[in-house]
């Protein structure tokens, strides 16, 4: 069967900051609830990772280049996607959502976005959704490589929203940003592990056996709610 590791080790790309799926705390070593769930599935079903934490678009391209093996990353799994990946099971549902400055007024529909500027991440769901709608709202686009210099532009004004998941969002509110989230969520799709397309099988058979059984024994309860306490 596909499901034995064929490579002595498995280099996987993940974002640089998706807090709480990656990033890094305070001794600066990469945490989080992607991180944790892809090192019990390897555990599980033995075979070794390396994680690179790279950005978004960079682990899209080093895992379509071949240079990584697969990626896990808070990666919606999409129909567009589906052409040039293949996914695992599902292992998380996230909807995307416009976040503003706390205490904006003005911004309560994407039609209050007429003018504004609303920035997003390069390669996310989100910039694809935004980028689809810009000419029916008319909203202009700004495109970040990472979330830290995303949310500080919203800090300073030179953006007026941006779009990101939703469990980010809020876990960034409950780190204490000051961000409230006026319009209704959008549907993007479950999250997925990720190979390139036709490459390492025997990956996502691991990583699916691997998360039934994690799910099956508790730990992934575990993981996500030491993440997330009572949120998720
Ligand atoms: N879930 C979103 C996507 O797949 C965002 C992922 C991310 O920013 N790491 O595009």
């Amino acid at each position: 069967a596909d499901d034995k590791p064929v490579k002595n080790n498995y280099r996987i790309a993940s974002d640089s900051l998706f807090a709480p799926f990656e990033f890094q705390n305070s001794e600066k070593k990469y945490v989080g609830i992607d991180v944790d769930l892809l090192n019990a599935i390897a555990k599980t079903e033995k075979f070794n990772i390396s994680m690179d934490f790279v950005g978004f678009q960079t682990a899209v391209d080093q895992t379509q280049a071949g240079h990584a093996d697969g990626m896990i990353a808070g990666m919606s799994i999409t129909d567009e996607r589906k052409n040039v990946f293949d996914f695992s099971d599902p292992y998380f549902t996230a909807n995307a959502t416009i976040a503003v400055k706390k205490g904006t007024k003005n911004i309560t529909s994407y039609k209050s976005l007429k003018d504004k500027t609303v920035g997003v991440k390069n390669g996310t769901a989100s910039q694809e959704f935004i980028t689809k709608n810009k000419d029916k709202y008319g909203y202009k686009v700004k495109v970040f490589d990472a979330a830290d210099t995303m949310y500080a532009s919203l800090g300073t004004g030179s953006i007026d929203a941006f779009m990101d998941d939703e469990p980010v969002v809020k876990y960034a509110i409950l780190q204490g940003q000051k961000f409230e989230t006026p319009i209704k969520p959008e549907k993007i799709g479950e999250y997925g592990f990720a190979v390139k397309k036709g490459t390492n099988p025997e990956l996502i058979s691991m990583f699916n056996a691997g998360l039934a059984k994690i799910k099956a024994n508790g730990k992934y309860d575990k993981i996500v709610a030491k993440y997330m306490g009572n949120e998720a």
